[in-house]
């Protein structure tokens, strides 16, 4: 790999509220990440390394030169770390879903910090009764205080906390992207700030080789209720599909494995709400004109707000539950 400069890369990465697949994607680019450890230093890597907070703490501001931050912001420990690496980064990259939209973790904001608290800690089958505890921000025992993270009222897209200068989308981001982000910061050939980086400007459906015959539906189907058409459109044959409202760029890697998009690419250009985008292209579909029979085609989408919304509620115009 050609770098510009003689000093090696010094690189974050950092997950927030994630699932911990973005990092695994970093491991998918095989035999390449010797390259990285060729000309980059990795200075923290939670998955990885025993890197400390204080060690961040003490370097200078906009020492590191490159950081993934995957992961929405959920708790205050979230917030923290991603105001110190923002104030040590020179290029901070929202990484993946969570960073970008706010992800699978966002879809908690349909309902309440208290709901959640309830259902995990209080009201669930499997905790005994007389052993409910909710955690709390500070507690004291004999040895001392003890500290854990404040859970906030709702999850936060990255750019909410701290200013990102470019966006890798994906759930999670393809081996390609990670290696083109590198690589442009290795070579000091960087997009224009604020670009989402590693995808496509059209729609994931104007990509996707299936036909579409402008075909309505008179029910729907999850992807394992039929045996379906390879050659067809998912959602002319009645399967939720996102690629009119999601970005391209994935090689539309879900319905090219007969499986809908999901919209892990977040919102097309143009789209400005994802969600009520998919929910426009659901209800187009419909072959009835009757309120009644309406209602009872769409009792098969369980869970609309769920595949609206699957991977961008925080950055939706609902945002979240009141
Ligand atoms: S809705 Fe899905 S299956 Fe249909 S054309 Fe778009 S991406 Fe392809
Ligand atoms: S097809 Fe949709 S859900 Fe699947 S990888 Fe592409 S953007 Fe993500």
């Amino acid at each position: 790999m050609e770098t510009t400069g003689k000093k090696k890369l010094q690189i974050a990465l950092y997950w927030g509220a994630a699932c911990g697949g973005c990092d695994v994607a970093v491991l998918d680019t095989n035999e390449f990440i010797l390259d990285v450890a060729a000309i980059a230093d990795i200075r923290m890597w939670p998955i990885a390394t025993d890197g400390k907070y204080k060690d961040i703490e003490a370097m200078e501001d906009g020492e590191l030169d490159l950081v993934l931050f995957n992961g929405a912001v959920r708790n205050s420990e979230n917030e923290h770390v991603a105001k110190l690496l923002r104030r040590k980064a020179r290029v901070m990259v929202a990484f993946g879903s969570c960073a970008h939209i706010g992800g699978i973790p966002g879809l908690a904001n349909q309902v309440t910090k208290e709901e959640i608290f309830d259902r995990a800690y209080l009201n669930n089958p499997s905790i005994e009764p007389g052993n409910r505890t909710v955690p709390l921000p500070e507690s004291h025992v004999e040895a001392g205080a003890l500290e854990i993270p404040t859970a906030y009222k709702r999850v936060y897209k990255l750019d909410d906390i701290v200013p990102i200068d470019y966006y890798v989308p994906g759930c999670p981001p393809l081996p390609a992207q990670i290696k083109g982000v590198l690589l442009a910061v290795a070579t000091g050939q960087l997009p224009a700030r604020g670009s989402v980086v590693g995808a496509g400007h059209r729609t994931v459906c104007d990509d996707c080789r299936r036909t579409r015959h402008e075909r309505k539906i008179k029910k729907f189907y999850r992807p394992w209720q039929i045996i379906q058409d390879p050659e067809t459109c998912l959602l002319e044959q009645g399967i939720v599909c996102a690629g009119s409202a999601t970005r391209s760029g994935c090689g539309v890697r879900c319905p090219n494995s007969n499986m809908p998009c999901r919209g892990c690419y977040g919102p097309a250009p143009n789209v400005k709400d994802q969600g009520a985008k998919i929910v426009s292209a659901v209800a187009s579909i419909i072959d009835s004109k009757d309120p009644a029979e309406i209602d009872r085609i769409l009792e098969d989408v369980p869970d609309i707000m769920g595949y609206a919304y699957r991977f961008g509620l925080p950055a939706s115009m609902l945002q979240r539950r009141i």
